[in-house]
């Protein structure tokens, strides 16, 4: 990798930037001071320090976010703001991307890496990764609904879900409810809700798989997962 792209993706500033601490004599390989910002280095295997401290590589970044509505969860949009601009520059030279899709009124988790491999995984209908999700909707909702969720539902293009876990928090004019579903089809909550005739007027992801959301951010804010989240997600 070019020094001024791991300088740059560590968070030493941009390329110009970190073509001035190149300049300044503040970057060392190997013990070496190094000018040449297109040297290529290893490093994992070479010291890469700036001012006598070694940067620590690394490759992958994986943070949670708590989603807010009104905001695209895509790496761009020509129109609207992504959930990767709601990223600090130092994260978005990660280049990470969402796990998976919230629509743009969705609110809550949203798990944003590099890390391909485990996107896939988690994003695989063989995997059954069981997503939570929270919602009110419009009107009562019924154990006799629970039971039809439980089955499968057929969705408006003939599709049957698989079974997904109803739990009725409130059932009111305005009821609340909890729904674990093991897939990820395009608006699969919404969709669920309006073939028994209802609908979601709000909708928030609690967890995925393992990963919980975290009480303590706000929306739009975000965090990088623990090395105890990443361990039980992988
Ligand atoms: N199901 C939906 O309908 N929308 C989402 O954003 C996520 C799941």
């Amino acid at each position: 990798m070019r020094l001024d792209k791991l300088l740059a993706n560590m968070g030493y500033g941009s390329r110009k930037e970190v073509k001035q601490l190149l300049k300044q004599k503040a970057v060392t390989v190997d013990g070496a001071y190094v000018k040449d910002a297109a040297l290529h280095v290893d490093p994992e295997k070479q010291d890469v320090s700036v001012f006598g401290e070694r940067v620590v590589y690394t490759e992958f970044v994986y943070f949670m976010m708590n989603k807010p509505p009104g905001v695209i969860s895509a790496t761009e949009d020509v129109r609207d703001e992504t959930v990767i601009d709601l990223l600090e520059p130092l994260h978005q030279h990660f280049q990470p991307f969402p796990v998976g899709r919230l629509d743009k009124d969705t609110e809550g988790l949203l798990l944003l890496t590099n890390d391909g491999q485990l996107a896939h995984n988690l994003l695989s209908p063989k995997k059954h990764v069981p997503k939570v999700y929270y919602a009110q909707i419009e009107g009562l909702v019924t154990e006799e609904d629970c039971k039809k969720f439980a089955q499968g539902v057929e969705l408006d293009d003939g599709y049957v879900t698989k079974p997904g876990e109803l739990i009725i928090l409130k059932s009111d004019l305005q009821s609340e409810i909890e729904l674990t579903i093991q897939e990820g089809k395009f608006h699969q909550v919404k969709r669920m809700f309006e073939s028994i005739g209802k609908r979601v007027t709000y909708l928030k992801r609690l967890s995925m798989g393992s990963l919980k959301l975290d009480d303590n951010l706000a929306l739009g804010e975000y965090r990088e997962l623990t090395t105890k989240e990443l361990t039980a997600l992988q």
